[in-house]
């Protein structure tokens, strides 16, 4: 589960073991990474950086693009690691984790080519000015469980585009085909030490790898509360920081919207990777006059959502990521119901076959408190809160009534309502008439305790980069105009000479 210096190393920890969530059994058990071994992993990337940031664009994108070829042609097998080391269905893995990563792959490819920098011009008339965007350095990375393979696309492929060098530590729940990742790339042709995994806790790990001196940025995608406590070590040498934390995406449906996809979309939006994506729609805001419509809809789809073996292509939910996370997210509706919530549907662990499993059911619940810890924290489960609201204002408000920024969707049929949304709610994206798409053109990230910095684009290459200016001076005179600001005598004296 390590992978320095383009080949497998072995953690100087404890024994880690992967296990499926669809039934407990461990699919890999591997030794943790230490803090010799993250130490050794940033060597190989700071050996490695001179080459592989002077080298030129084409040969990154190269690179990519072989990379992108080796992912395809290997699918099926990482879809099906994917889905065994998250309980994600296989449908999902397919569909969507799969393709999205090799689209990525194929995008950086591409916009690696443009690396250029604007402004050449003498904007004093003695000097030529010009800019460099420059690779940012060795770049420390950590990812979390929920989609692994794409959160390594997210952090890996910006950073080597722009020709940065990367350790990565995933999370050791899902190290598996982030590992897969990087032993591809050595296939593909990155040079060895470009691409390195360390896969041990957080706490060890994660925060030698934060706190090493030699690594010159932090990226990090996880919770808003290990965020701020990566970005207190990363201040600590002052390194560059990009955070993409923790989201409560409000879905706010007025009242000329199309019932049928609302209904549908928030089904969709708040069941996908069993509710564990930070876009996640997690707080339904419905119109008073479709509210009963809309939680009638609503409970009758999430009963009929297939629960299961994530092998089966039949099957529309998985387990949670693990038992503990199973437990914590029936706390969030324990605890939701002594506060007077009601549950509409769902709110337990399935019994049955399935009871050896991490799964939970799709859970709706209404009557919840505004300011309740089940509407303002982020659950990151099958768990949608359904509200009521009256006047537009009073939707938009409690709408942006949490502290996070990631994501928000806005259901009508007419534009200036929608015009009013988008421009208002604080979130990284904002979607009109649907909820949860992404496609590699566009940035991905967050406002307020979402984070900050994009994932993905062309805007997530720049945040790797660092512009250097460059002046070159044209008059070729030993005394420049300038210098009178320092050489006052010489100037005293040139003057009494005439
Ligand atoms: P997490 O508990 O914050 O962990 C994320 C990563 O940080 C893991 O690799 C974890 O390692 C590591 N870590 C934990 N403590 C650390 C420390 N003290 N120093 C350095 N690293 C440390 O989050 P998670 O439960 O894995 O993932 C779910 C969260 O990620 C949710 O909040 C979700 O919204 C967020 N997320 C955000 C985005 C986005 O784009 N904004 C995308 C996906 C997920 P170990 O777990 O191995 O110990």
């Amino acid at each position: 589960m390590q992978w320095i210096d383009g080949k497998p190393a072995i953690g100087g920890g404890g024994e880690l073991s992967v296990i499926n969530p669809a039934n407990g059994q461990s699919v890999e058990t591997f030794r943790a990474a230490d803090s010799v071994l993250v130490n050794n992993a940033v060597g190989a990337a700071k050996k490695a950086f001179p080459e592989w940031s002077s080298a030129s664009p084409v040969v990154r994108s190269n690179a990519l693009h072989n990379l992108a070829q080796i992912l395809e042609d290997r699918s099926a097998e990482f879809a099906r690691v994917e889905s065994e080391q998250t309980g994600k269905p296989i449908r999902l893995s397919t569909g969507f984790d799969l393709p999205g990563t090799i689209d990525n792959i194929r995008y950086f490819a591409g916009v690696s080519r443009d690396s250029s920098a604007q402004a050449q011009n003498e904007y004093s008339p003695d000097h030529t000015s010009s800019l460099r965007r420059e690779a940012a350095g060795v770049v420390g990375s950590i990812a979390p469980w929920n989609y692994p393979l794409q959160m390594a696309g997210w952090k890996i492929l910006p950073a080597v585009a722009a020709g940065c060098t990367i350790v990565l530590k995933p999370s050791e729940l899902t190290p598996i085909t982030s590992v897969m990742f990087a032993q591809a790339a050595t296939e593909a042709g990155f040079p060895d030490g470009v691409i390195n995994v360390v896969t041990g806790s957080g706490r060890e790990a994660g925060e030698a790898l934060v706190s090493h001196p030699d690594v010159d940025m932090v990226s990090f995608t996880g919770s808003t509360s290990t965020g701020r406590r990566v970005m207190q070590i990363a201040a600590q040498s002052a390194k560059r920081i990009h955070l993409e934390l923790g989201g409560k995406a409000p879905f706010l449906v007025f009242d000329d919207s199309d019932l049928e996809a609302a209904i549908h979309g928030a089904v969709a939006a708040s069941l996908i990777n069993g509710g564990q994506d930070c876009t996640a729609a997690t707080r339904a805001y419905v119109q008073r006059p479709l509210y009963e419509d809309f939680i009638a809809g609503v409970t009758a789809l999430f009963e009929g959502i297939q629960l299961g073996d994530p092998m089966d292509l039949a099957t529309d939910l998985g387990p949670l990521i693990s038992s503990q996370h199973r437990d914590r997210v029936h706390g969030f509706v324990e605890r939701a119901l002594t506060h007077g919530a009601k549950v509409h549907t769902g709110g337990r662990a399935p019994s049955g076959s399935l009871s050896s499993g991490a799964y939970y059911q799709p859970t709706l619940i209404t009557g919840a408190r505004q300011d309740s810890e089940i509407v303002q924290d982020e659950i990151f489960g099958p768990v949608l809160v359904a509200l009521p609201f009256d006047s537009d204002e009073e939707g938009l408000a409690l709408a942006a009534d949490t502290p996070y920024g990631l994501a928000a969707s806005v259901w009508t049929r007419d534009i200036y309502r929608a015009g009013i949304v988008t421009r208002s709610l604080r979130a990284g994206t904002v979607w009109v008439n649907d909820h949860i798409p992404i496609v590699s053109e566009m940035p991905h990230g967050g406002f307020g305790a979402s984070g900050f910095g994009k994932d993905m684009s062309a805007y997530s290459l720049q945040e790797y980069t660092v512009l250097k200016h460059v002046m070159n001076e044209n008059t070729g005179k030993a005394r420049k105009d300038w210098h009178r600001t320092i050489f006052a005598i010489e100037n005293r004296a040139t003057t009494k000479g005439n």
